[in-house]
């Protein structure tokens, strides 16, 4: 699967409001030297910003072969977790890790 970089986007639901809400959000940490087509890979660990307000997930699954500075290479479909939680949408278009 491609892997997942900064400024890569999730889609998800947000229970930071009154009722939870779908939103949109976007990769806003990644690795320090490691990267895809010039953006840093986003790693487990990495965290995700939405754009309903700020409130932030983790992301918290990637590839169990591909280590990136520690932690696993996030990929398209894996998922992150917290007030916002949901799925990696996009990644990078040429660059693949692990399974
Ligand atoms: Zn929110």
């Amino acid at each position: 699967m491609n892997n997942c970089r900064m400024g890569n986007l999730g889609v998800g639901v947000c229970v930071a409001h009154t009722h939870p809400i779908s939103a949109v959000g976007m990769i806003m940490t990644g690795a320090a030297t490691n990267n895809s087509e010039y953006m840093p890979d986003a790693r487990s660990s990495d965290i995700l910003l939405s754009f309903c307000g700020g409130h932030v997930g983790i992301l918290v699954t990637g590839s169990p072969t591909s280590l990136d500075e520690g932690p696993s290479t996030s990929r398209v479909l894996d998922i992150f977790a917290g007030v916002f939680s949901g799925v990696l949408t996009d990644g990078a278009g040429t660059h693949v890790c692990g399974n």
